[in-house]
């Protein structure tokens, strides 16, 4: 149980397992580096805690959405190299200088509000401009590229440091996606040049996400910006196969286990339909378990529907009834095997079997992603290593 609370669910985030898919991403996609995507408290699993854990496994530098995040960090005393991924607003601009933070640009009034922080503060700030070469979210239009760069070059207080862009399919296995990766990057090296020919050499230069990562090597370039495989989650089938590719033999490990205990256990008769709606009429004379975990710590409502189950006692259980906000309810079968205090895996390995995010995702048509930012603010975190007897709580929220 982790300090500071009484219900036992917890989310284990295995610190080992983090290093070892920083080991094994920075060997595929050597000689680029790696920067850790730890936007969204590092997809659910701790910022800080996660971030520090990246660099100190090797990654060059670290990725947040925003500035706040990016002070998080800092607050909890993180050094090395942040990105901030979108750009900051020009209310934000003192922040990002205040804090060292490596802002993304594309915009003229976000150059300008950065520019005059830095000059206030008398600090100089490095920026990556970003150039939308086919995702159409955030980036420069590449027409207005030449200029912004021209503006920060010419800056006494901006330095031209990097330019990215951002994959908008690079996890997709048709043929368009193929296709569209490989345009995105002749674009990229199409501006790169331009800006090469007026004289602008950003150091930096990087496109790939994880899928662009593992399954595109063109795209690795200087850097690659890595979230979800860190995690031990991939983005999709095909980047998995380019993973087992690249790495014969090799396997991301997840990160994050979500575990709680059996509270009750009681015994129904067949027929009988367990949580709101009655949904399910069970099948046999069964004991069902409570398990103090639900919708509001991240287990999906629609698990229920999608066939989800549980680990007991090394076995997978279905849900007896729909998942409520605070709870839920095992099929636990006619057998009587188990107690109250008996652990239970939602997503995690128990006994040879594991319950994975990924599968989560397909039984409730979402993705990894959604699943692992969604395990809920207060569900603790407790980060576990090598050691498992002497795990300890993460801070914050
Ligand atoms: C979130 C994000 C990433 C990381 O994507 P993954 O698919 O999790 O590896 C990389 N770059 C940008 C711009 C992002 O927003």
């Amino acid at each position: 149980m982790a300090e500071g609370t009484t219900r036992p669910t917890v989310a284990l985030v295995d610190v080992d397992a983090l290093a070892a898919n920083v080991a094994l991403l920075r060997q595929v996609v050597a000689p680029a580096q790696l920067v850790a995507v730890v936007k969204a408290d590092a997809y659910g699993h701790r910022s800080p805690l996660v971030a520090a854990a990246a660099l100190e496994a090797g990654a060059a530098g670290l990725a947040v959405a925003l500035v706040e995040e990016g002070i998080e960090l800092r607050e909890a005393g993180v050094g090395g190299p942040v990105l901030v991924l979108t750009e900051p607003p020009p209310e934000a601009a003192e922040a990002v200088v205040e804090h060292d933070l490596t802002p993304t640009l594309y915009s003229e009034p976000g150059r300008a509000a950065l520019e005059a922080a830095a000059a206030r503060r008398r600090a100089p700030v490095g920026v990556h401009l970003k150039v939308d070469t086919g995702m159409h979210r955030v980036g420069v239009e590449p027409d207005r590229l030449l200029e912004l760069a021209r503006a920060v070059a010419d800056s006494e207080w901006l330095g031209l440091e990097g330019l990215w862009t951002h994959l908008a399919v690079a996890d997709g296995s048709a043929e368009e996606d193929r296709r569209f990766t490989a345009v995105q990057l002749a674009r990229f090296a199409e501006h790169l040049g331009i800006l090469q020919s007026a004289g602008l050499r950003p150091a930096v230069r990087h496109a790939a996400n994880s899928a662009g990562a593992i399954a595109h090597p063109a795209s690795r370039l200087d850097l690659v910006r890595v979230g979800i495989a860190l995690y031990g989650e991939l983005p999709s089938p095909a980047v998995a196969e380019a993973l087992a590719l690249a790495a014969p033999g090799a396997a991301l490990r997840p990160v994050l286990s979500l575990v709680s205990k059996v509270v009750a256990v009681r015994h129904l008769g067949a027929g009988e339909r367990p949580s709101y709606g009655r949904l399910r009429p069970l099948p046999t004379p069964s004991w069902v378990a409570t398990v103090p975990v639900g919708y509001a710590d991240g287990v999906p409502h629609r698990l229920f529907g999608g066939g989800g189950e549980v680990l007991i006692g090394g076995r997978r259980r279905p849900l007896a009834g729909a998942v409520t906000m605070d709870q839920i309810v095992v099929d636990c079968g006619p057998e009587g095997d188990v107690a109250v205090g008996d652990e239970v895996v939602l997503l995690g390995e128990q006994g040879g079997e594991r319950i994975s995010a990924q599968e989560w995702a397909q039984r409730t048509g979402t993705i990894a992603y959604e699943i692992l930012t969604g395990i809920g603010a207060r569900v603790p975190r407790v980060a576990v290593a090598r050691d498992r007897s002497h795990p300890h709580r993460l801070g914050g929220r």
